[in-house]
């Protein structure tokens, strides 16, 4: 196969290979235009992730330490498929301290709680 005959931005030639029945290669055949504009739109849609948590399960006002472990569920299970990075890897550890400092918070809830009623017990 021949080499394309069109120049790159500084002005060389072209070193891609001419694609059947033309003279130019995909990026430079003129005729070609629609179809690298559709594979344009499936990279960027491929790279594009979906909803993967339920928005059902969050709470409508965040008011418990239960309702906070529900978003950081659904923050966790929307940032996990995202496209591996520096940024996601620190989202990801991020969410995973917020779920120590809940689930911390939490267990002394339940301890005081627990306390509070073996007194009132003791009391009454
Ligand atoms: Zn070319």
């Amino acid at each position: 196969m021949a080499k394309c005959k069109a120049t790159n931005a500084t002005g060389q030639p072209c070193q891609a290979q001419a694609i059947k029945g033309s003279e130019f290669c995909f990026t430079h055949d003129a005729p070609s235009a629609a179809a690298r504009q559709a594979a344009r739109k499936r990279g960027g849609l491929r790279r594009r992730v979906g909803h993967v948590g339920n928005l059902t399960n969050l709470p409508e006002q965040v008011k418990t330490i239960d309702d906070v472990l529900k978003v950081l569920n659904y923050a966790l299970k929307e940032s996990l498929p995202l496209e591996n990075s520096v940024q996601r890897g620190r989202l990801i550890v991020a969410i995973c301290g917020a779920f120590v400092d809940a689930i911390k918070t939490g267990e002394l809830e339940n301890r005081l709680a627990a306390i509070e009623s073996a007194l009132k017990a003791r009391e009454g």
